[in-house]
Formats: C-alpha cells, sequence, structure tokens
C-alpha cells in the first residue's frame, strides 16, 4: 500500500491517557482511537495486524478439524437463566430491554448458545465430537477498563467449544487445543509460559493459561526452573519441608495486653516479636458455615485453594457481627484458642512454636502459642505461593514473574450439558450428556501484548507474522526521480512475490519518514538514498537491529523475501 493513500494518523506526543507503553504507542502509530471508557475503534494499520493474528488462528484451528462459525452478540436472558449465569454473572454482562420489553443482553462469551445450538442439532454419538469457534466481538463491563485494547470492556475474542462422547475424547479435545494454542502463539512471536490455572469443581490439571511474559502484565505467574512446573498465583502449590518435628509443648500460653492493636504489623512491632512468629486467625462466611483458617503472620491466604480442597460453593469474610458472635471479640483479635468453630490451617503452623495468635477479646492477643493448646480439623497447603517457596513438585525454588493472560483452556465437563440438557444417544442408544470444553484467545489483547513484549524509545518492534507491514520501501527524497522509481518497481516486485510491502510516496522530510517507520514497528526497512543509488546499492535494516545492509539494487527482491521468510520462521 501507498502511505501517501493510507489514513495512518501518527501523534508525536505521548498521549496523556495511556499508561503502559503498548496503550501509548498504538494511539501514537495510529493502530486505534478511543471512543469510550474501554471502547477502540482500530484503524487501518491497527486492523490489518489484528487480521494477521486471526488469519493465524484460523489457520492452527482449522488444522485441528475445529470449524468456524458466526454466533449473535446479542443473546436473550432465558439461556442465560437455564445455565443460572443470568444471576450469577455480575456487573460484567451487559443487560437491555427491547422494544418488546424482553430482556437481552451483550455475549461475555458464548457457552450458552453454543449449547443450546448442538443440543438442539446433534443427536447421535456419529456426530460427535465436534468443536466450533468464532472469531467476534465481546463485552464485559469491565470494573476498571484500562490499558487501551489490553483490558478493554468492547474486544475480539476467539472462542470455541468442544462437545465430545466421553471423558477420553474430551481429553483428546482439550490437547488438541492445547496444541493448537502452542502454535498460534509460537507463530505470533512470543515468549510465553503454559500455566496451570484454577479449575474449581472441574479438579485435575485441565485448564491451562497461555502468558506472554511482560513486566507490565497483571497476572503473577509461579514457576520452577528444575522440573518446569508453572502455575498461576491463584493456582500455585507451594512444596513445605516435612523433616521438623511438631511441637508437644501445650498450656504455656499467656494473654497479654494489646491495645488498639489490630493488624499483624501492629501487633508483631508492638510485641517485639516478628511476623514469622504471628498466626492469623481468619474468620469465613460459607456455605457450610463459619469457619476459620490459619495462616502465618507474614503469609496471604488463597481463598481458592480454601474453596477446593472442601468443595464449598462460595467462601467470603465474615462480617464484623458474626466475628463478634463467634469468638466474642471484635475484628482484628481473632484467634485459634477456645474457638468453636471447626479450623483449618496452613501447613506452615505444624511446625511453628512458642507463637503469637490473637486473645478473641478486645485489645488481647496470646502470646506462647503451640499448636496442641486448639484443635485444626486438618492442615493444608493454604497460603498464596511466593518467589522462594518450595516447589510443589521437587523442592527447588520457586520464582515469579508477571504475565498477560492471551489465551485460556478449560474443561467444562458436563457443567453447561447438565443445566442446558444437552444429550447424545451412545452406541447402545442410550442418552448421555456431552462433555464440554471452551477455549478463549484474547485477539486484540494479542497486539497489545506483542508490543509490550518488543518496543524501544522509537516505538514498536513487532513480529513479522503480525506487524501491519513486512517491508517498508522507503525512497529518502521523494523528489529524486531515479530513487522513486527504483522504489516503485522494488515495491512492485515485492508485492508480486506476496510480501505485504509498504512504500512511502509521501513528500515529506527523510526523518518523519524514518520516525515513522519505526513507530509503526515494521520489521524490515529498504531505504534508496541518493548516494548510495549512485554506486547501484540499497540498504535493508531489521527494526530491531543497530546497522543496515547494503545490497546490489538487482539483488535486493530476492534477499528481501529471504529475510522475511527467516523473520517468519519460528
Ligand atoms: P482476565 O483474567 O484477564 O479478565 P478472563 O479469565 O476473564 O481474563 P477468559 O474469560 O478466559 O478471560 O477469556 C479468554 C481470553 O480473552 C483471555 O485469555 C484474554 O486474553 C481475553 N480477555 C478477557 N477479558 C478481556 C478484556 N477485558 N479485554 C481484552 N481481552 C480480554
Ligand atoms: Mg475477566
Amino acid at each position: 500500500m501507498r502511505f501517501s493513500k493510507m489514513f495512518i494518523p501518527t501523534v508525536k506526543e505521548d498521549p496523556k491517557e495511556a499508561e503502559v507503553i503498548s496503550h501509548r504507542l498504538m494511539l501514537r502509530a495510529g493502530f486505534i482511537r478511543r471512543l469510550a471508557s474501554g471502547i477502540y475503534t482500530w484503524l487501518p494499520l491497527g486492523l490489518k495486524s489484528l487480521k494477521k493474528v486471526e488469519t493465524i488462528i484460523r489457520e492452527e484451528m482449522n488444522k485441528k478439524g475445529a470449524q468456524e462459525i458466526l454466533m449473535p452478540f446479542v443473546q436473550p436472558k432465558e439461556l442465560w437463566e437455564e445455565s443460572t449465569r443470568w444471576e450469577k454473572y455480575g456487573k460484567e454482562l451487559l443487560r437491555f430491554y427491547d422494544r418488546n420489553n424482553r430482556e437481552l443482553c451483550l455475549g461475555p462469551t458464548h457457552e450458552e448458545v453454543v449449547t443450546d445450538l448442538v443440543r438442539k442439532e446433534v443427536r447421535s454419538y456419529r456426530e460427535l465430537p465436534l468443536n466450533l469457534y468464532q472469531i467476534q466481538t465481546k463485552f464485559r463491563d469491565e470494573i476498571r477498563p484500562r490499558f487501551g485494547v489490553m483490558r478493554a470492556r468492547e474486544f475480539v475474542m476467539k472462542d470455541a467449544y468442544s462437545f465430545d462422547v466421553d471423558e477420553e475424547g474430551a481429553e483428546k479435545s482439550y490437547m488438541d487445543m492445547y496444541d493448537a494454542y502452542t502454535n498460534i502463539f509460537k507463530r505470533c512471536g512470543f515468549r510465553f509460559r503454559i500455566v496451570e490455572a484454577d479449575t474449581g469443581q472441574i479438579g485435575g490439571s485441565f485448564s491451562h493459561e497461555f502468558m506472554v511474559l511482560a513486566e507490565t502484565g497483571e497476572d503473577i505467574i509461579i514457576y520452577c526452573d528444575s522440573c518446569g512446573y508453572a502455575a498461576n498465583l491463584e493456582r500455585a502449590e507451594v512444596g513445605y519441608q516435612q523433616d521438623k518435628e511438631i511441637s508437644a509443648k501445650k498450656g504455656y500460653y499467656k494473654k497479654v495486653e494489646t491495645p488498639n492493636k489490630k493488624r499483624i504489623e501492629e501487633v508483631s512491632s508492638f510485641l517485639n516479636i516478628p511476623p514469622q512468629l504471628l498466626v492469623k486467625t481468619i474468620i469465613y462466611n460459607t456455605d457450610r458455615g463459619v469457619i476459620g483458617v490459619l495462616v502465618r503472620g507474614d503469609r496471604d491466604m488463597n481463598e481458592t485453594k480454601i474453596k477446593n480442597i472442601l468443595s464449598l460453593e462460595y467462601i467470603e469474610l465474615a462480617d464484623e457481627a458474626t466475628i463478634e458472635k463467634v469468638t466474642g471479640g471484635p475484628l482484628g483479635f481473632s484467634g485459634p484458642i477456645g474457638l468453636k468453630i471447626p479450623l483449618y490451617a496452613d501447613r506452615d503452623i505444624l511446625y511453628m512454636e512458642d507463637f503469637v495468635v490473637g486473645g478473641n477479646e478486645k485489645d488481647m492477643h496470646i502470646i506462647n502459642a503451640n499448636i496442641s493448646d486448639f484443635n485444626v480439623e486438618a492442615f493444608f497447603d493454604l497460603k498464596i505461593a511466593k518467589d522462594g517457596d518450595l516447589c510443589p513438585r521437587c523442592k527447588a525454588t520457586l520464582n515469579s514473574t508477571k504475565g498477560i493472560e492471551v489465551g485460556h483452556i478449560f474443561k467444562l465437563g458436563l457443567k453447561y450439558s447438565k443445566a442446558m440438557g444437552a444429550k447424545f444417544l451412545d452406541k447402545n442408544g442410550e442418552e448421555k450428556y456431552m462433555v464440554m470444553g471452551c477455549y478463549g484467545i484474547g485477539v486484540s489483547r494479542i497486539i497489545a501484548a506483542a508490543i509490550e513484549q518488543a518496543n524501544d524509545e522509537n516505538g514498536m518492534i513487532l513480529p513479522c507474522s503480525i506487524a501491519p507491514f513486512e517491508v517498508d520501501v522507503l525512497p529518502v527524497n521523494s523528489s529524486h526521480r531515479d530513487s522513486m522509481e527504483l522504489a516503485e518497481r522494488i515495491y512492485k516486485d515485492l508485492l508480486a512475490k506476496r510480501i505485504d510491502a509498504l512504500i512511502d510516496d509521501r513528500d515529506v522530510r527523510p526523518g518523519v519518514k524514518f520516525k515513522d517507520c519505526d513507530l509503526m514497528g515494521i520489521p524490515l526497512r529498504i531505504t534508496i538514498g541518493e548516494k548510495n543509488l549512485k554506486d547501484g546499492f540499497v540498504e535493508i535494516k531489521h527494526r530491531d537491529k543497530k546497522e543496515s545492509l547494503k545490497i546490489k539494487k538487482e539483488d535486493i527482491v530476492g534477499r528481501t523475501i529471504e529475510h522475511v521468510e527467516e523473520l517468519k520462521r519460528w
């Protein structure tokens, strides 16, 4: 395409509204424009990149036999009531009425619609397995839309849904998507990690997130370099040293006054005892009544772990009134000694001695407590993992890093097929529920993630596979006839060889052309300058390298093709 004819509104200054580099650069390079909070228009350049990502996704999905469909964006309330999500989904689901007073919503995801489709159309095991996908707009009324298209309200997602006759089939479908996603993200040029994610009621290891490694990521990844274990923070397990002795001390504890000292740091500095020797007692409301959970003072509780271990439907921090009622003391002074509710503890507590707990009384704590002083139902891994913890698999040291979630695969099991009656007749003519899986990719988020991963002070450094153009043909002086003629010829030859080339045919200063080329992250630049041309040379430069290569003008098309092919190999 010709730069002079394209709508590429680049901007020199950094836009104030943008907090992260990808957002700034997408605005500056003329990829997107904001319409309202979390809602963006894709301009020609951005859309070109987006379409390239879509093509990669389609190719890899189709290779696995998934079939593309396009489902409605607007969905009726009744379907969401069947899955009980109308009530559960919360405010991210944007709801509205039509002229006939029927309630509808904008699709944040499509399990209901696809399950409805398949339950109506598929009767027999012969028609299964089935994997249907779409690339489409989603709307989620996010509480904090930010970072441009990274956490938008309206965004493009690829969502796929698999239907199988049994567990084994569902696991194969899952692995197919695992492979497809791995290929997709490799082709997008990402440095990424595949991490285990929470499976909730489903259990097992059938939820993985694909995380692009980047400092601005909103997610924390816990990983082990020794054995390859990797999980998101919510899911990450921790290994515990088991060689210490469990203390048998009992009855040494003593009440001490801690006036107005509620938080761990306050109690710790007041008593001059380090937080590692304090134990927090957290009171929760759950569907199985009020429970207390203990964790070491310097660590945080992972509520997802408790929820999964105890198979709870819900868990939430108890309100002050409940705390007063079950402990006898106010918030901030709860402790395990004398407590009548079921107690669960993180395994750290098992090996502690002479620690501090709350006194279940205003302004009171207890020192020199030991685990024999109270009754714990069970000890589990309940804390939030962090750097330096032991790997749950091999006991080496865990590390952490930040990531951007670009994909998520999940085994759904019978959740939706049971709720919505998606059944088929098996070989023996028996009616069975379909086993489902769902698989999402944040298509628009991918562009932002790619920019977060590679950029410099001049702009984006995009992977060749998803950059808006592969090559920028840049005649330095637009009024120099020979330069322009050669540029035109190279440009046309590249197009004929199916190279996605841009020609900067604008009559502007060279500096402007160079700056725009860098800003837009085009991987290769062919510079045609008067001086070099006199000797029969042009220059080719990689966006991420300092030096350029001088190449004979007759060879430039062939060499460029080689470079593009090399850049696209993954
Ligand atoms: P997150 O934890 O980031 O909110 P999610 O768990 O809600 O993600 P899924 O429901 O699994 O996401 O959606 C599939 C994919 O869609 C995600 O992996 C992510 O890449 C993308 N995605 C989700 N929410 C947004 C958003 N608000 N803006 C852009 N992309 C999104
Ligand atoms: Mg979300």
